[in-house]
């Protein structure tokens, strides 16, 4: 079987019909992932640990894919070695009234995480030129111009310390048809679905272009983006772990150093 690539060189046109949602990179199934999972889970609990005592510097996880692609799903599966008392998960939802009066990076800036943190978005400025397009909620010339300053913001983010991973959750539309579908049939799914869902898989096609404009003009070397194969969840969520394994382990947090001489203290 061809190996899939996760991510692309800065410059190369990401096209999504190139990425096969089905993908499952060799394994055969749940059960020959579940034991690297729980690996890396305790792996990145230990990493985290560690960033958080160095207090130095952040990592940042942000998440993207249609709807159902399973943003929180993986936030629930892959997150959960991760202190509370260092990560921190913002939901960007539908600006209010103080959000749409400042710049779209405003809020999302008062959510980047602090030195030492894991702070993970679920949605995030790139809304601002997804959903945005599609429903023509700024004129061309704003939405156009956010690329780049997308690009510079998150320049300053890693000049600043933070590592950002962006991954793209990358579902087929019929995947979503028995998502979406399953969300109706099952009593306790029934709470996550919305009729504007319906909606906006109408213009499928449209946020595949969107997307991909997206994921080729702000992929640069400091900020990459992943595409991840997401129809098989178990799957989805050992890639992520992977990836985020990977990151941390490149930024190897250190405990930082205690005073000198405290080996010969003794507490009375
Ligand atoms: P959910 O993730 O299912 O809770 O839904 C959040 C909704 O908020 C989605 O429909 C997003 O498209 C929408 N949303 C998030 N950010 C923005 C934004 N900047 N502008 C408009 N809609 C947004
Ligand atoms: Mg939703």
């Amino acid at each position: 079987m061809k190996k899939q690539p996760l991510c692309l060189a800065p410059g190369r046109k990401f096209r999504l019909r190139d990425f096969d949602a089905g993908y499952r990179g060799g394994i055969k199934n749940k059960k020959n992932a579940r034991k690297e999972l729980d690996e890396n889970i305790a792996v990145l609990a230990d990493l985290g640990y560690r960033l958080y005592a160095e207090d130095r510097r952040s990592l940042l996880l942000v998440l993207q894919g249609m709807d159902t692609a399973g943003k929180d799903g993986t936030i629930r599966h892959v997150m959960r070695g991760f202190n509370p008392q260092s990560c921190r998960v913002t939901s960007f939802k539908q600006p209010g009234v103080e959000e749409l009066a400042h710049d779209f990076l405003w809020r999302v800036n008062l959510a980047v995480p602090r030195k030492g943190f894991v702070g993970i978005f679920n949605r995030s400025h790139y809304e601002d030129v997804l959903v945005v397009r599609i429903h023509k909620l700024v004129p061309k010339s704003e939405w156009e111009s956010r690329y780049e300053r997308i690009n510079l913001f998150e320049k300053l983010l890693r000049d600043g310390g933070t590592t950002i991973v962006k991954v793209f959750l990358h579902i087929s539309k019929e995947e979503q048809r028995r998502r979406l579908q399953a969300r109706l049939d099952d009593p306790n799914k029934r709470w996550k679905f919305s009729r504007a869902d319906l909606k906006e898989r109408g213009y499928w096609n449209d946020y595949q272009r969107v997307y991909e404009a997206a994921l080729t003009r702000c992929n640069t070397e400091y900020a990459p983006w992943h595409v991840v194969p997401a129809n098989r969840k178990w799957y989805r969520n050992l890639v992520v772990s992977r990836i985020l394994r990977k990151t941390l382990e490149k930024m190897s947090p250190q405990y930082p150093p205690a005073e000198e001489g405290l080996e010969r203290l003794v507490v009375e």
